[in-house]
């Protein structure tokens, strides 16, 4: 049985009440048991990177490159066993959970070499003979808390620039969901880091959570979550003294829209990977397909049509191409809202049925609403699972205009074969990242990643734009 316990100062730390971290996929399989961590051991891993931070912050660039590099390389070679780990504790599909291990380790070959890359500017005075130099450092402690829907990569995309920039770390991930970044800090650890340069600390968000807001000594938080707990991080942030640098990357209610001339093919495929794979279970998921009327009743047909073959069943089992939602309180949310579609007269084309399989698990047919409205709650609100509301509107002007009528603006796609409407959609969507011709759910590792409105506040994550919140600029003045 794998015990998830706790890394505070270099020492694992196993004290503690202890809950069983259950296979949505077989709720009869425990895939290991997960320490619940306290207020107290958060202020000791606080204190334990506050005295890291200084040697860590002037570790040359090669130190912490070969440390960053050591963890992506094995990160890279445990792939299939860390995927399987992945999949079975969030269930998502071993294909997706692989994939997303390997993303992980792909980004932290990117930050170790962004290590050897950080650089400075030089540059003349407006004053005789004053010499000016801007510089980038390292913040200080960092509290990264993360949600359960990418247990491996999110931890990965705020750990690898925190470290890669001289930052010492505290993690709180989800408690749902821990096993992958616990698996994630133990290679690490074993990479060589000094100890208390990394320190994770599993547990509720109410309890350590709250006391990585409170803690005088973090001086910044990087946040991915619900839009609900991200203002409280946010208020939190504020109301601390010093106040803290924070980013917060939440929800979404994205758009993916689907002109008349757009190959039909090409529209379904990213219309079902967008909104049901993983589950449904992405910030980036598009739960609204805004589908112009020429071809409409054919792409709601053909993908009813694909959705009704895709396989829902164990996340590891062979050939699955849906694995469970993540566990129960999900499963009533979806649940939920299936029956909110309903009464507000949307019409269930397809799917929403509570599944059956082998093992018991939380499996839920994806479901896909028609004749809905944008101002209905299930076009408005996130749900997060594997439910798509199809809104039909009369041409491109008022898709673009339904695209953006949504609080939130993370992704959002269009379909189209049209140079004009694709060039205008990259333009005017109200998104942090547009899709054209693609599921808008997958993204790269070494590009920005976030959004607007709702969605996200604060500095991009990924590639090298995560400098912009990991490091703090310094501006030096010299008259020699
Ligand atoms: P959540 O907000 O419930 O939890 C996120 C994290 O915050 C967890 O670690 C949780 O323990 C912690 N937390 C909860 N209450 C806290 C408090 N009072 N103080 C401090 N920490 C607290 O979100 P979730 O259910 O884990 O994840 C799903 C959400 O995450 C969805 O809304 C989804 O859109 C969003 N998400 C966004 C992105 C993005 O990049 N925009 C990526 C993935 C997920």
């Amino acid at each position: 049985m794998l015990m998830f316990n706790n890394l505070i100062d270099g020492e694992w730390i196993s004290d503690g009440a202890r809950s069983p971290n259950v296979n949505p996929s077989d709720t009869n399989d425990v895939v290991g048991q997960v320490v619940r961590g306290t207020r107290a051991q958060a202020d000791a891993a606080v204190a334990a990177a506050k005295m890291a931070f200084p040697a860590w912050s002037r570790a040359t660039p090669q130190v912490r490159y070969d440390i960053l590099k050591k963890a992506s390389d094995e990160i890279l070679a445990r792939k299939d066993e860390l995927g399987r780990l992945l999949s079975r504790e969030e269930g998502k599909t071993l294909p997706e959970g692989i994939g997303e291990v390997a993303r992980a380790g792909q980004i932290f070959a990117f930050f170790a070499g962004e290590c050897l890359r950080m650089a400075g500017e030089k540059l003349a005075s407006v004053r005789p003979g004053v010499d000016i130099e801007i510089t980038r450092e390292g913040i200080g402690v960092v509290g990264l808390i993360t949600p359960w829907n990418f247990p491996i990569a999110i931890p990965a995309w705020k750990i690898a620039p925190a470290l890669a920039y001289g930052n010492t770390v505290v993690i709180k991930p989800a408690d749902l969901v821990p096993g992958s970044t616990w698996a994630l800090v133990d290679i690490l650890h074993r990479s060589g880091l000094p100890k208390g340069v990394l320190n994770l600390v599993i547990g509720r968000g109410s309890e350590v959570g709250a006391a990585l807001l409170e803690h005088p000594d973090v001086a910044a938080i990087s946040f991915t979550g619900s839009v609900a707990t991200g203002h409280k991080v946010a208020a939190a942030c504020v109301a601390s003294r010093p106040m803290k640098k924070f980013q917060l990357e939440m929800g979404g209610k994205n758009p993916l829209v689907v002109l008349d001339d757009a190959d039909l093919k090409v529209a379904v495929e990213c219309a079902a990977n967008s909104a049901f794979f993983s589950t449904g279970q992405r910030c980036t998921a598009a739960s609204r397909l805004i589908v112009t009327k020429g071809i409409h009743d054919k792409f709601v047909a053909a993908l009813a049509e694909r959705i009704s073959g895709l396989k829902i069943d164990d996340a590891v089992k062979a050939g699955t191409d849906i694995g469970p939602v993540v566990d129960q309180s999900q499963l009533d949310q979806d649940l939920r809202y299936l029956a909110i579609g309903k009464e507000e007269g949307a019409k269930l084309a397809f799917g929403g049925e509570r599944l059956k399989r082998d093992a018991p698990g939380f499996y839920l047919q994806p479901a896909l609403f028609t004749e809905v409205t944008n101002t209905m709650r299930i076009a408005r609100e996130e749900i997060f699972g594997p439910v798509a509301s199809v809104i039909r509107v009369n041409d491109y002007a008022e898709a673009l205009a339904v695209a953006n009528d949504t609080e939130f603006g993370l992704s959002a796609g269009i379909c189209t074969t049209s140079l004009k409407y694709a060039s205008d959609f990259k333009r005017n969507a109200e998104a942090g990242m547009v899709m054209v011709n693609l599921p808008i759910a997958g993204v790269d590792y070494h590009v920005p990643f976030g959004g607007r409105k709702g969605s996200s506040f604060g500095p991009r994550e990924q590639g090298k734009y995560a400098a912009e919140f990991y490091t703090t600029v310094k501006t030096a003045y010299t008259m020699p």
